[in-house]
């Protein structure tokens, strides 16, 4: 069979132009991007889709082929603010060619590299698509670093019968196959108020408030280890209380990042966590009051004998875990049981920091990967 390999050329082009366009979020605007990747999609004979869900944002599809199995890639469009200008040695907002074939730039690692791979899987099997019994189909969503709400706007009907998601945030091209949840709670803690001389007449709501959040840390720390991500963590993120130096602090708010393996029980922990601000009560008479700011499910993929993820395991080696969520989270939410990977190009130790960069040869090689992932799941080939 003929080589099917990704033109270089077309993804330096497409990671240049992508990194071009600001969608730093907050405020994460991305319909100019979206309105370059449609008119992109068409020149290349895809099909495509847009999702607008606000004035400047939206999705967008790219769906090539007709076959039966359905092969979903997600790449999120929007990118970390790029922080102190200063501390960056290049533009990050310029795609700037750097030392050893890299490129940098704001998203260039998380994750217009990624979803520049993506485009080289389009791009290079367009013309041979009617060979596998496929159908591509690339979602490219917004606010994935906030709220995950591009992902969650992706109809029902994509994901529903979808034979493999594949995300491809920066992995430095290991095989993702669980990721944490995140579990972000507001802890407000009333204690009672006294002259700070007088402090045994009191109930200090700040050191109630460290007190509960060892006992928390604790909770997680004796509970379930993960074979791939370890413990689930706890990080006291803020702490704001009292008023004066010479009264006893009345009151106390927190919040909390807790991030949940897979196999630890969710609800078994939050009836924990419930019995734990009973028993402040109680024993110590504060009050806990918490309210749930954001909630990302953990995940595990539930088929890694497909034969797309063997392959990818057998060219790049063992399985890895991630301490943080992805689109993933969100799309399986509509089918839990597709199987998923995280797979990328890209240092995940350089991402969400200054002088963020990519190499474009690992680029190539992700979209080169994928491309013969799908040929040896998908095609009755005898001679790959
Ligand atoms: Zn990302």
């Amino acid at each position: 069979m003929n080589s099917l390999k990704t033109s270089q050329d077309f993804v330096k082009s497409v990671l240049t132009k992508m990194i071009s366009f600001d969608t730093q979020n907050p405020p994460g605007k991305t319909a100019a991007l979206v309105a370059y990747l449609e008119e992109l999609g068409q020149q290349l004979g895809i099909t495509t889709k847009i999702i607008e869900y606000d004035e400047e944002k939206a999705n967008i599809i790219w769906i090539l082929g007709s076959g039966s199995k359905k092969i979903l890639f997600s790449g999120h469009l929007d990118t970390v603010p790029v922080g102190s200008i200063a501390e960056w040695s290049f533009d990050p907002l310029t795609a700037v060619e750097l030392e050893n074939n890299f490129i940098g730039g704001r998203g260039t690692a998380d994750m217009k590299g990624g979803v520049a791979s993506i485009l080289g899987v389009f791009h290079t099997m367009k013309d041979r698509i009617d060979d596998f019994d496929v159908q591509l189909i690339y979602l490219g969503t917004s606010d994935e670093e906030t709220t995950m709400e591009g992902a969650r706007r992706i109809p029902d009907e994509y994901v529903k019968n979808a034979d493999i998601l594949i995300v491809t945030e920066a992995t430095d091209m290991k095989v993702g196959i669980a990721e944490k949840g995140a579990y972000w709670l507001k802890v407000i803690v009333k204690g009672k108020a006294a002259h700070g001389s007088q402090p045994w007449e009191g109930i200090n709501a700040i050191i109630k408030s460290v007190e509960l959040s060892k006992e928390v840390a604790g909770i997680l720390e004796a509970d379930v280890n993960h074979p791939l991500l370890g413990k689930s963590t706890f990080n006291l993120g803020k702490l704001h209380g009292g008023t004066k130096t010479n009264i006893v602090p009345e009151r106390a708010e927190m919040e909390w990042d807790i991030r949940l393996v897979p196999n630890l029980d969710k609800k078994a922990f939050l009836q924990r966590l419930e019995q734990l601000f009973a028993e402040y009560r109680n024993k110590h008479g504060v009050k806990v009051e918490t309210s749930v700011i954001h909630d990302i499910p953990a995940l595990e993929c539930r088929n890694v004998n497909h034969p797309f993820i063997q392959y990818l395991k057998q060219q790049t080696g063992e399985f890895i875990g991630l301490t943080y969520g992805t689109d993933a989270a969100a799309l399986l939410q509509k089918n839990p049981n597709v199987p998923f990977i995280i797979f990328g190009p890209g240092d995940p130790r350089i991402i969400h920091k200054h002088d963020e960069k990519i190499s474009l040869a690992q680029v190539v090689q992700a979209s080169d990967l994928l491309i013969d992932a799908i040929r040896k799941a998908y095609s009755s080939e005898s001679d790959t």
